[in-house]
């Protein structure tokens, strides 16, 4: 058991990503805290172990302190945070709605530096050797045509995990972040349903393939336990060598 007396915390953890970290983290002996915007989440009463469901909408900064307080509330204490919620979006600059740019940012951007900065204040508070992952995405490092908030927001995620390993590393909080190259889940479902982009990722991906829910659980469980203790202000991309090209 890799995670065994940890306490984690793992937004966007109803579907998708989130949800398979957040299992993944129970298996490894973990007292987890899966939170999501929507108000329940019925599969948690299905889930063994020490599994709570918390609503939290990861833009507004009041909900997520109070997520983490409730947090320690309940488990005493908070070992490691999964800013993993996060919302796709289309569209180029010639294209991007104010509407748009605003909420993918408030999101996708604003909710990871919220759940970081309260975190960190509690594991310092608490003395913890805390791990805090990001989730970002190959288009917070690459280019993207036709996704230019998501992208914007995802290289800020990049940027808030560097500055942010560096502001804590004396506290012995450690700050890395997860680049996924495409995995199938609810959010790109459509996309992968067209032939011709399914046929552009799978060429554009060294391994052939888009990835599964696993390879970034797995990755996640590496950051959260202490096997990645002199590992800060990493962006581990997990995207079949999409980034090596
Ligand atoms: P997903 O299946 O849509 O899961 C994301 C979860 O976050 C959903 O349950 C979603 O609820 C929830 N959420 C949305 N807005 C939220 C908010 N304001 N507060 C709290 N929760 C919120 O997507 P996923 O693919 O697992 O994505 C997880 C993370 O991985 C995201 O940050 C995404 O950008 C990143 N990522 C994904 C891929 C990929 O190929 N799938 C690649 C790179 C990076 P709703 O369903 O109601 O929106």
């Amino acid at each position: 058991m890799r995670l065994k007396n940890k306490v984690a915390v793992v937004t966007g953890a109803g579907s998708g990503i989130g949800k398979e970290i957040g299992e993944t983290f129970l298996r490894e002996g973990a007292k987890v805290v899966f939170s999501d915007i929507h108000d329940d989440f019925s599969e948690i009463e299905n889930l063994e172990g020490d599994a709570k469901y918390l609503k939290c909408d990861v833009s507004s900064a009041s909900e997520v302190i109070d997520l983490i307080e409730k947090t320690i509330d309940l488990f005493g204490g908070i070992d490691v945070i999964v800013n993993n919620a996060g919302i796709g979006s289309l569209g180029g600059i010639l294209d991007v709605t104010d509407e748009d740019w605003q909420k993918v940012i408030d999101v996708n951007l604003s909710g990871t530096m919220y759940g970081m900065r309260e975190a960190a204040k509690k594991m310092k508070e608490q003395n913890k050797k805390g791990s805090i992952i990001n989730i970002s995405s190959i288009l917070g490092s690459v280019g993207f045509n036709g996704a230019l908030a998501y992208s914007a927001s995802k290289g800020g995620v990049v940027q808030l995990t560097r500055s942010g390993a560096l502001d804590l590393a004396e506290s012995s909080i450690r700050v890395n972040a997860i680049a996924p190259g495409f995995i199938r889940t609810n959010m790109t479902k459509d996309v992968l349903e067209d032939d011709n982009f399914n046929a552009m990722v799978k060429s554009s991906t060294p391994l052939g393939h888009v990835g599964e829910v696993e390879d970034i659980a797995n990755a996640a469980v590496y950051l959260a336990s202490d096997e990645s203790k002199y590992v800060t202000g990493n962006i581990l991309h997990v995207d079949g060598g999409w980034t090596a090209k």
